[in-house]
């Protein structure tokens, strides 16, 4: 990180060349997003957390425990859809992997994501909500990438704003790896040309 949180993010994993936002970034971020979620969705009956698998699910649980904490009880459910496989660039071809268990008609939905870049992803799966009959659809997102500033993608609450690189860690994967990681990092170039 920047050490704005007063500590030092040092990688503690091999291939991970440069900490990009350190685990205490991430955990005064949510409770930051989750308190100003709570106050804007303090007069609604219900919220619905929808969260993207797979890379979302590490950002959910945070975020929804951070919420119960601002007096903000929520219901959650996932959905799954492709979007860059084990490529590093976007295929701009969304489908469906799983879909919402439940009928979200009338319901105050917001979507959780973990990285918005393209914003390709997002846009399709916004224009489903809607088509679902959601009262309300907004969007919180961990991180976002400059590219996604360009592209016209309503994202109510962000992260944080990082540069165009391909970052890895606190859900996001490179090829179903290093999801496990407490902070979000970029890999060394080297275990990409590894294969
Ligand atoms: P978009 O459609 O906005 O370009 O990207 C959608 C998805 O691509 C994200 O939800 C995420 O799964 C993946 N993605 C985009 N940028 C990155 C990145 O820097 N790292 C990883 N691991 N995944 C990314
Ligand atoms: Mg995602
Ligand atoms: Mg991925």
């Amino acid at each position: 990180g920047k050490g704005t949180s007063g500590t030092t993010a040092v990688a503690d994993h091999a291939d991970i060349e440069r900490v990009v936002v350190s685990d205490d970034e991430i955990s005064a971020k949510i409770d930051e997003l989750a308190k100003q979620v709570a106050a804007d969705y303090a007069d609604v009956d219900s919220v619905l957390l929808v969260g993207v698998l797979k890379g979302a699910v590490m950002f959910m649980a945070d975020f929804a425990r951070a919420l119960g904490r601002h007096g903000r009880p929520v219901e959650l459910e996932f959905m799954a859809v492709s979007s860059y496989g084990q490529r590093t660039t976007s295929s701009g071809v969304v489908r469906i992997l799983k879909d919402l268990d439940r009928d979200i008609e009338g319901r105050h939905v917001i979507v959780v994501e973990d990285i918005v870049d393209s914003g390709l992803t997002l846009n399709w799966l916004l224009k489903y909500l809607a088509s679902r009959s959601a009262a309300t659809v907004e969007v919180v997102t961990l991180v976002r990438k400059p590219e996604a500033v360009k592209v016209d993608v309503k994202v109510r609450y962000v992260g944080f704003d990082i540069p165009n690189e391909f970052v890895v860690g606190y859900g996001l994967d490179y090829a179903e790896r290093y999801r496990e990681l407490p902070y979000i990092g970029v890999l060394r170039p080297a275990v990409y040309s590894r294969g």
